[in-house]
């Protein structure tokens, strides 16, 4: 997959983290909408559009938080939804966790705009495509950014998040 020049979605991924401050979601919204228009404007697609939510919507299970929603894309009307607050203590999000979510749901953008899929999938390209996108975003050296481990979940692939982190 191609990149779009490193600077200026650099400049926009540090204008949506510092929009988070205030923990309002105006100023967040508009840098959302900002590195969507252009991000869209590379990739030569339709501006998908934003909305910021607040609390992640979640399930508690026998007082455990058992699920919760960072992000979601519906391809009929190619909206992005995003919520810059967790579950449960309802505390504005980490801003890496936010624009993960946002290039996730781009990339779901992407497979159906600009790569004609009628579904998409979460395949190893598919988190393969956020990674890069997210590490040129956040500006990770080359020797920092750890590789993609996966495990195998029925018939789907998964990243060991656990590897990721360790
Ligand atoms: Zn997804």
């Amino acid at each position: 997959m191609p990149l779009p020049p490193p600077e200026s979605v650099q400049a926009l991924a540090r204008a949506l983290r510092d929009s988070m401050a205030a923990g309002e979601s105006a100023p967040v919204q508009r840098a959302g909408d900002a590195l969507l228009a252009a991000l869209a404007d590379f990739y030569e697609v339709p501006v998908p559009s934003l909305r910021v939510l607040g609390v992640r919507p979640h399930k508690v299970t026998a007082g455990v938080c058992t699920y919760q929603l960072f992000g979601d894309y519906t391809p009929a009307t190619q909206r992005i939804r995003v919520w810059m607050r967790t579950a449960i203590r309802a505390k504005v999000s980490s801003p890496k966790a936010l624009l993960n979510t946002l290039l996730h749901e781009f990339c779901h953008h992407l497979d159906i705009a600009r790569l004609k899929l009628p579904q998409s999938y979460h395949t190893r390209g598919f988190f393969w495509r956020i990674d890069h996108l997210y590490h040129l975003s956040i500006a990770t050296r080359a020797e920092a950014r750890r590789p993609l481990h996966w495990i195998k979940r029925g018939s789907v692939w998964m990243i060991d998040w656990r590897r990721l982190r360790a």
